[in-house]
């Protein structure tokens, strides 16, 4: 996971409470998608100033 990536926040935020709710199936899930997140192998986190 990656800080900055909102998606990677999302699972894992998600990863944690299906765990917190016993659902072992979901919270594995989520960490096969945090494990391959695409977005963020050849890019640097930020893309600059593009910030509100
Ligand atoms: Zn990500």
């Amino acid at each position: 996971m990656r800080a900055g990536c909102v998606e990677c926040a999302r699972l894992a935020r998600e990863k944690e409470s299906a765990r917190n709710a016993g659902d072992l199936s979901k919270a594995t899930d989520c960490a096969v998608l945090l494990r391959r997140h695409p977005d963020h192998s050849n890019k640097s986190a930020h893309a600059g100033r593009g910030r509100a």
